[in-house]
């Protein structure tokens, strides 16, 4: 039933690229291949600044998302950007809750609401949760997650989880598919058979296989591998064949 999930794709450019990094159709060629547009979404999230120059994902099939969003649609908050501002150019999800973002400063409550500004504006929230390693290392990853779900969710009809696990973010570590496959049963128990569990953390290359090939993994959410577009393209040929 999982497996039947679109597999998405996503990565986190961060703060990174200026306008040279905005997409020309030689870029995506390789994203999808063969008939791979039937079951997989390739989504890039790039500075909010390269937004509105990205090519069109009508014409493309590369969605394309924000990294964070405020949680009220406008108003005197210096530097913020509302989901709506997003959605008006051309994201169709947006990133909350990153553990960047958790670390410096945001709650499950504010994840909570820039995941409902995210449905408000129509476009979809990626709601980010995951362990450190000193609650892992405590035997406290899957109850620090599923409370962190149960904080940051508010009643939703779309969205997408993604697991990342904080010491497996950018530090090249990355979880074990056995626990991996455990934290993802679990939290398919919690959030139910229609939403996509994205992976995280050091994702790349040479794991996006093993990593996309379980049974409750819908996807990735990739950092330093999503910034040269082979490397994607990679990762997503690691999408199974539903
Ligand atoms: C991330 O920042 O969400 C992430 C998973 O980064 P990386 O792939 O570099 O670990």
């Amino acid at each position: 039933m999982a497996k039947k999930l679109r597999t998405l794709i996503a990565a986190n450019w961060k703060m990174h690229g200026d306008m040279s990094w905005v997409f020309k159709p030689a870029d995506f060629a390789g994203l999808y291949h063969a008939d791979s547009r039937k079951h997989l979404d390739v989504l890039i999230c790039p500075p909010a600044t390269l937004l509105g120059s990205m090519l069109d994902p009508e014409q493309t099939g590369v969605l394309l998302g924000g990294q964070d969003c405020h949680a009220e649609t406008s108003g005197a908050h210096t530097g913020k950007i509302s989901a709506e501002m997003l959605k008006d150019a051309g994201a169709s999800y947006v990133i909350v809750g990153h553990s960047e973002c958790r670390a410096a400063g945001d709650t499950d409550a504010d994840v909570n609401a820039k995941a409902k500004a995210a449905a408000r504006a129509g476009i979809i929230p990626i709601i980010c949760v995951g362990e450190t390693e000193a609650e892992r290392n405590k035997g406290k990853a899957q109850a620090v997650v599923s409370a962190q779900i149960k904080a940051s969710l508010p009643k939703l009809k779309d969205y997408v989880i993604a697991y990342e696990p904080v010491w497996a973010i950018g530090t090249g570590k990355t979880a074990t598919p056995d626990d991996v496959d455990e934290m993802h049963n679990a939290i398919r128990e919690q959030v139910g058979a229609k939403v996509r569990i994205l992976y995280g953390g050091s994702v790349k290359p040479a794991n996006a296989e093993s990593l996309l090939a379980l049974k409750n993994v819908n996807g990735a959410l990739i950092g330093g591998a999503g910034l040269e577009m082979e490397s994607l393209a990679e990762i997503a040929k690691a999408a199974p064949q539903p």
